[in-house]
C-alpha cells in the first residue's frame, strides 16, 4: 500500500475540509447538540455536493469512489464536529451498500438514487431488545402469506428510525433453522406502511443530531419483491455489510480524535500558566506527542483496511483492528484534550467535551470493541 494519498484523494480531503469548516459551524454544532434534531438542511447541502454518496456508483447518482475516499470525507466532517458529521454521513445508511451487492435492478433503481441525492433517508434495523451483539437469532419474524411477507417484532437503537423513508429489516424467516442464523432474511419497508411505527429515543450521551429510535412492527405487510437477495441469506449479507461500514466508523473515530487534538494543541500554545505557555511543560507536550502518534496509527489502520477493501482484498480482521483501535484512540485523545483545557474543557463552549461524548459511540455501534476483538482472535487462532 502506498502511504500517500493520490492527488485526487488529497483534493477530496481539501474539498471536504473546506465544506465542513464553512458549514459545520460551532454555533450550529451547539444548537443541534441541544436540540437532538437531524440537521436536514445541512444534510441536503452535503448531498448536493456529493459528500454523502462517495461510494455509490455514478449510474445510481453517486460519486463512484471507493471506501477510502468515503473514509476521508467522514474523517473531515467529524474533525470539525462529530455530532453533525456523524449525522450527515449516516443519512443514507447501509441500504445502498446491501442493494448494490444483492438487490434486484428494480430495487437499485427505485431506492438508491433518491438516497444518493439526499432526497430520502434510510435506516437499517438489526438490533432488538434481546439481541444486540448476538444477532444469530431474531425475535422479529417474517411469515409468507400469498405474495406478501408479514413482519412482527421490535427493533431497538435504530439510527434515523424516526426520520427515515426507507428501512431494511433483519427478520427470522425460518424459526427452525439450525443454526438459527441460516434462517434469516432482509426486507425493505417504507415510511407510511401500516404496521410500522418509529419512536424517537431521547437523552443520548453524544451524536445527538444523529437521531435514534425504536421500531415497532405489527403485522407489517411487505410485497415479496421487497425481499433482498436470497431467502435465508440475510445474516450473511449483514456480516458482509458490517465489514464495509465498520471502516467508516473507524474514520469517524479518527476525525473525532484529530479535531479534539487540534483544539488542545492550539490551546496549549496560547494558554499561559507559571509565566509560560502550557506546551512548554513536558507533562503537557508529551501528552500531545502521544496523542499525535495514536491518531496517525489509527488513521493508517483505517486507510489500510479501506485500501484492502477497494483493491479486492477485503480483510475483516484489518477492519476490526481499525475500528477497535481507532475508537479507543478517540476516547483517549478526547479525554486528554479535556485535561489540557483544564476546567474550561469541562464547558460546552470550549467544544472538547462534546468530542469526548461523541467518541464513545464508536466503541459501541456496528459491533462493540469486544466483538471486534473476537473477530481478531478467531483469525489469530487459525494462524499456524
Ligand atoms: C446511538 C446508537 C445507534 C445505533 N444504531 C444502530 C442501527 O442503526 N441499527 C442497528 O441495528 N443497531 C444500532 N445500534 C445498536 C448497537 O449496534 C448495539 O447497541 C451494539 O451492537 C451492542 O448491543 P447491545 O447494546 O444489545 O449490548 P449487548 O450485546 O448486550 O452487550 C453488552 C456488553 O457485553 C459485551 N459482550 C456481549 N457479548 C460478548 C462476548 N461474546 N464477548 C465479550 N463481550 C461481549 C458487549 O461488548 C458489551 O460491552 C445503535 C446503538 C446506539 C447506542
Amino acid at each position: 500500500m502506498k502511504f500517500k494519498l493520490t492527488e485526487e484523494q488529497q483534493e477530496i480531503k481539501r474539498a471536504a475540509r473546506e465544506f465542513a469548516e464553512k458549514e459545520l459551524t460551532p454555533e450550529l454544532a451547539l444548537e443541534y447538540d441541544q436540540k437532538e434534531e437531524f440537521p436536514m438542511e445541512l444534510y441536503k447541502k452535503a448531498a448536493q455536493l456529493g459528500f454523502t454518496s462517495m461510494r455509490i456508483p455514478c449510474e445510481y447518482g453517486g460519486q463512484g469512489y471507493g471506501v477510502l475516499e468515503d473514509c476521508i470525507v467522514v474523517e473531515e466532517l467529524c474533525r470539525v464536529d462529530p455530532g453533525l458529521g456523524v449525522a450527515v454521513s449516516l443519512g443514507n445508511l447501509m441500504i445502498p451498500d446491501v442493494l448494490l451487492k444483492h438487490g434486484t435492478e428494480e430495487q437499485k433503481q427505485k431506492y438508491i438514487p433518491p438516497l444518493a441525492k439526499g432526497e430520502k433517508i434510510s435506516a437499517a434495523a438489526f438490533t432488538e431488545p434481546e439481541h444486540g451483539s448476538d444477532i444469530t437469532r431474531m425475535d422479529t419474524t417474517a411469515v409468507k402469506s400469498g405474495n406478501e411477507w408479514i413482519i412482527n417484532g421490535d427493533k431497538q437503537f435504530i439510527t434515523n428510525a424516526p426520520i427515515a423513508d426507507i428501512f431494511i429489516i433483519l427478520c427470522q424467516t425460518d424459526p427452525n433453522a439450525q443454526p438459527s442464523y441460516r434462517g434469516q432474511s432482509l426486507f425493505l419497508a417504507e415510511k407510511g406502511m401500516q404496521g410500522l411505527e418509529a419512536t424517537k429515543l431521547h437523552g443520548k450521551m453524544g451524536i445527538k443530531p444523529c437521531v435514534t429510535g425504536s421500531l415497532s412492527l405489527c403485522d407489517l405487510h411487505v410485497p415479496e419483491t421487497n425481499l433482498v437477495g436470497e431467502l435465508n441469506r440475510g445474516f450473511y449479507y449483514t456480516l458482509e455489510l458490517f465489514d464495509e461500514t465498520r471502516m467508516t466508523v473507524a474514520a469517524q473515530a479518527v476525525g473525532i480524535a484529530q479535531g479534539a487534538f487540534e483544539k488542545a494543541l492550539a490551546y496549549a500554545k496560547t494558554r499561559k500558566q507559571f509565566g509560560q505557555p502550557l506546551i512548554n511543560f513536558q507533562g503537557v507536550s508529551f501528552k500531545l506527542a502521544e496523542m499525535a502518534i495514536k491518531i496517525e496509527a489509527a488513521r493508517m489502520l483505517t486507510y489500510k483496511a479501506a485500501w484492502l477493501y477497494d483493491n479486492e482484498k477485503p480483510s475483516p480482521v484489518a477492519t476490526s483492528m481499525a475500528k477497535a483501535y481507532a475508537s479507543r484512540v478517540a476516547m483517549e485523545v478526547t479525554d486528554d484534550a479535556i485535561q489540557i483545557f483544564g476546567g474550561y474543557g469541562y464547558l460546552a463552549d470550549y467544544h472538547v467535551e462534546r468530542f469526548h461524548r461523541c467518541a464513545k459511540i464508536t466503541e459501541i455501534y456496528e459491533g462493540t470493541s469486544e466483538i471486534q476483538k473476537l473477530t481478531i482472535v478467531n483469525y489469530l487462532k487459525k494462524q499456524p
